[in-house]
């Protein structure tokens, strides 16, 4: 990535704030379809992709709610699925994207990036299998998830992932799905790609260690974007007419800055995590897949614990987690007083509100701190019975800034999924939040490119370029059109 001196002398169409796997997304495909708009990406730290979008800061799920419980909660005694369906067809998006610019020859070999590794849910105890069960019978004639299998027979299972069956007898209550389709993805390799066709395709290069410190109306342009060199000090501002703050866990600090409207009352709640890693290669290779069980009753939808098969650069992996915990950083790289520096007039109640309706929570969150390597270990155990804890190490993972807004009735909310905000004229775009996260950062790109660029996305040849990147967006799926996509992205993607 580029170190070279930001042109102060030029008035750009579009800057990225922040330099992960979003204004990446949005970078490229502004250029694919307009060339010649002028962007500029922006980055605090010296690389690109450090943040949340890096391999080991994320779980590196497609998450396409073929495994993932929380989006498909019961209701009423159904199950409802619209969650499931959503986010699924978002992925399909995202895939599309990707195997686009590997049918254009502008990625090499997607084994990079992305691997196929089966999806599987898994649980325990009569409750929660009735629920699997009833959660398959409601997907299993869906087109987006044909091909899932049930099971509750242990014989089964331990050809699924016999790490979890060993030492488990025929008395344990337990089923299984499975669906082959899954992906595992390296979103930080993926993230630097798609810079890579940035800086040598377009032209157009990250900015490291260049720290946005405010952004302000200018009264030639749009924005006047203010920005400190971190190894210098040196200050500067540039002309922009549209602005994306794309900073990750950074974003709300950012946002508070500006003046637009809509940009009052929100707040984070910031939630750190840690994953087990494992160091024996023997078991490494002993389990090849995605296994999601079900989170706690009380417990938060981030901390569903898994045991996944990772593929980071170039060698296969083995994680647990995520042990969620509480942190007042609103980056991993961040401060310790960002939590406290987000605190306004503005948003104090729905924040006082939202930490209240959610003690138990935050108390969760504060045991989680305190817990040590033999707790997690006991986690780890409920999956992997005979683990040991030499073969185990504690990773560190990315920290998510979950969003607090206002709320008529109760004052103020916690939400986990993510927000784009915007003003009223379109030229500033901000996204909040981090779940469904990286898997689907093509559709919400997609929406702030809409949102900043109305007149080229809906222009003729916006449209004509877009059915080429991706046909499926905005279209009204059913099997035939999903089943040729996933063909499609099966080739391209060798997945
Ligand atoms: C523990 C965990 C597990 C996850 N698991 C998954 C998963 O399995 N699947 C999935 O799809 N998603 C997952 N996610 C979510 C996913 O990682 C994020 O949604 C995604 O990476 C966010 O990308 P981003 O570009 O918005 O932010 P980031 O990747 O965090 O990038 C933001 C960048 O902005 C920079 N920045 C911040 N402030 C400034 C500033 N003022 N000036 C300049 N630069 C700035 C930061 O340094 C950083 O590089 C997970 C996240 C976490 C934390």
């Amino acid at each position: 990535m580029s170190q070279n001196k930001v042109n102060v002398n030029t008035d750009y169409d579009l800057v990225c704030v922040g330099a992960g796997i979003m204004s990446a997304t949005l970078a490229l495909l502004v250029k694919l379809v307009k060339p010649e708009l002028n962007i500029l990406i922006l980055e605090r730290l010296g690389k690109a992709a450090q943040e949340s979008s890096a391999a080991w800061n994320n779980a590196g799920t497609g998450h396409s709610a073929l495994c993932e419980l929380n989006y498909t909660p019961e209701k009423e005694n159904s199950i409802d699925c619209s969650k499931a369906y959503k986010i699924c067809n978002q992925f399909e998006l995202s895939k599309q994207f990707w195997s686009f610019l590997v049918e254009e020859n502008l990625i090499e070999d997607p084994k990079d990036f992305i691997n196929p590794v089966p999806h599987h849910s898994w649980v325990t105890g009569q409750d929660n299998v009735a629920f699997l069960k009833k959660r398959f019978e409601a997907l299993k004639d869906h087109f987006m998830f044909q091909g899932m299998e049930f099971t509750d027979a242990l014989e089964k299972m331990k050809t699924w992932f016999p790490l979890i069956t060993n030492n488990r007898g025929e008395d344990e209550v337990m089923a299984a799905t499975r669906i082959e389709r899954g992906a595992e993805i390296n979103f930080g390799a993926l993230t630097e790609k798609l810079f890579s066709i940035l800086e040598t395709k377009y032209n157009t290069p990250v900015y490291c260690n260049e720290e946005v410190l405010d952004i302000d109306p200018d009264e030639t342009v749009e924005w006047s974007v203010e920005v400190k060199n971190t190894i210098t000090g040196n200050k500067q501002f540039l002309d922009a007419k549209h602005v994306f703050i794309g900073a990750g866990g950074g974003s709300l600090l950012l946002l508070q800055k500006v003046e637009i409207e809509g940009k009052d009352g929100y707040g984070g709640f910031p939630v750190s995590g840690e994953w087990l890693v494992c160091k024996n290669e023997a078991l490494i290779q002993q389990h090849l897949g995605k296994v999601y069980s079900k989170a706690g009753p009380n417990d938060p939808p981030m901390s569903t614990p898994h045991l996944d098969t990772r593929f980071i650069d170039g060698k296969r992996q083995l994680m647990f987690g995520p042990f969620a915990g509480f942190s007042p950083k609103f980056l991993k790289e961040g401060s310790s007083l960002d939590l406290f520096k987000s605190i306004k007039t503005d948003n104090i109640k729905p924040m006082l509100s939202a930490f209240w309706d959610n003690l138990p929570l935050t108390k969760y969150l504060i045991e989680q701190v305190t817990a040590s390597h033999e707790d997690r270990m006991n986690d780890l155990r409920k999956f992997v019975k005979e683990a040991k804890s030499e073969d185990w190490e504690i990773l560190v993972a990315g920290q998510r800034v979950q969003i607090i807004k206002k709320d008529e009735y109760e004052g103020g909310k916690l939400q986990f999924g993510t927000e784009v905000v915007r003003s009223k004229d379109g030229s500033i775009t901000c996204l909040l939040g981090a779940s469904p996260g990286a898997s689907t950062a093509t559709h919400v790109m997609l929406e702030v490119f809409e949102i900043a660029f109305p007149e080229v996305v809906n222009s003729k040849e916006g449209k004509e370029k877009l059915k080429k990147i991706v046909p499926i967006w905005k279209l009204e799926l059913d099997s035939k059109i999903f089943n040729a996509q996933l063909e499609k992205s099966k080739k391209a993607l060798k997945l």
